[in-house]
Parts: C-alpha cells; structure tokens; sequence
C-alpha cells in the first residue's frame, strides 16, 4: 500500500490507534476493520450487524480490502484483534482484569495497596468516542 493511502487512513483517526486512541508512529498497521477471515465473521453476522446503528454491513463480502475497511491499529491492539469482529475484541479486553484477579498475585497486591484502580466503566474504543464515531458511521457508509 503506497505512502499516501496508509497517510489517508491514518488521518481517519487523527493519528490515533482506532482501538485504543495511542499516537500512531509510521510503522502502524492497516487492520481490516471486518476481519479478513470470512468463515469467522459469518459465523458471527449477528455480532456483526450489532456493530452498525442501522443494522446493514455496508462492506460487500467479496470486497474485505475495501479501503473503508481498512484503519489504522497500533501493533499491539493489531495482533490482539487478529480475526476477531469488534464486538469479540471488546470481550477478550474486558475479560483481561478478571483473569488477572483471578490467577495474579502480584496484580492482587497492587490493587490491595491502592497502586492500581480497576474501573468498571464498560470499555469504550477510540472510534466510539464522541467525535470519532460520527467519522465511522461516515467511512462506512460513504
Ligand atoms: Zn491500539
């Protein structure tokens, strides 16, 4: 992909991981916001379709690189997303203090001594907030 498209995904989230919102540097990945593993997210449509206010997946099937498809990830959020819908991804998140708590002793003794404050606030990506999830709905739907 030529410098100038990655500069134009990029600038979808100013500069922003999609995911997490970190500052982007040059090396950032292209994620396919619709996995590119398509047995995945069939079998997953329901989630699927819970990730549009209106209920449609504007991206053909057949056509998985549209660029609408594609934003910008910092590497981290990139390769823990892998295959996985939003939704899916949103879970495996979440799930991570629990299992913390659950199995980490020194994550337990951080939290006894106040280092750490859990939050119980659902958790929000990047383009969900306020002014990024108008600029999504409009990519995809463009
Ligand atoms: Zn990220």
């Amino acid at each position: 992909m030529n410098k100038s498209v990655r500069k134009i995904i990029k600038d979808r989230s100013n500069g922003r991981c999609y995911y997490c919102g970190e500052q982007l540097d040059r090396l950032f990945h292209m994620d396919h916001f619709f996995p590119k593993n398509k047995k995945h997210w069939l079998k997953n449509e329901k989630l699927m379709m819970k990730t549009f206010e209106n209920g449609n997946c504007p991206i053909n099937l057949t056509d998985i690189d549209d660029l609408r498809n594609m934003v910008p990830s910092c590497p981290r959020c990139n390769f823990w997303k892998s295959t996985l819908l939003v939704s899916a991804f949103r879970g495996s998140i979440s799930n991570i203090v629990g299992k913390l708590l659950k199995y980490n002793n020194k994550f337990n003794m951080a939290v006894s001594y106040n280092m750490v404050h859990i939050s119980h606030d659902s958790l929000v990506f990047y383009f969900e907030n306020d002014e990024m999830k108008y600029k999504h709905y409009e990519i995809f739907n463009s």
